[in-house]
């Protein structure tokens, strides 16, 4: 039996850059009807909210869900909602710098499910059905690649409380 997770327990792992690049790949990696990308204008928000340079980020910010829109306003939520509510609720731009620019590669190994704690860049309304996202250091496992990953003996746990 694969050491798997249980749906319920929060895990995000350190692991090598092939295994991430076969989560990071899979098409099943962003659950939910739709998947997008942030746009440009709001990737260049996130810089500037967490203090970096201008144009920095150059990968595409990913993120899926059942809906697009901001059920009040109607903005399209992206990244720029998940950076802005991380930094209210409980994260410094250090470790948000650190995922969407380092060279540590992260994989979330929590059923996907709503993000917690999300909220409206433009309005504050909560957002309650964006299921994942996905960066060039950050993706999501489930199924058969959590499987593979759970028989890595090099994974690193990381404290859920340091990671998004
Ligand atoms: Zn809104």
């Amino acid at each position: 039996m694969p050491k798997a997770k249980g749906p319920t327990e929060k895990a995000t792992l350190t692991v090598p850059e092939e295994v991430f690049r076969q989560v990071y790949d899979s098409p099943r990696s962003l659950p939910g009807k739709e998947r997008w990308v942030t746009v440009e204008k709001d990737v260049r928000e996130i810089e500037r909210i967490i203090g970096i340079p201008q144009n920095s980020i150059g990968a595409p910010l990913w993120v899926s869900g059942d809906t697009r829109h901001c059920a009040t306003c109607g903005r399209e939520t992206n990244w720029l909602d998940i950076v802005n509510s991380a930094l209210r609720v409980r994260h410094g731009t250090a470790m948000l710098t650190k995922v969407i620019l380092g060279d540590q590669k992260y994989v979330n190994v929590e059923a996907p499910r709503a993000i917690a704690d999300l909220t409206c860049f433009n309005c504050g309304a909560a957002v309650t059905d964006l299921r994942s996202f996905k960066c060039h250091n950050w993706a999501y496992a489930h199924g058969v690649l959590l499987e593979l990953i759970s028989e890595l003996p090099e994974a690193g746990h990381v404290e859920t409380q340091d990671a998004l």
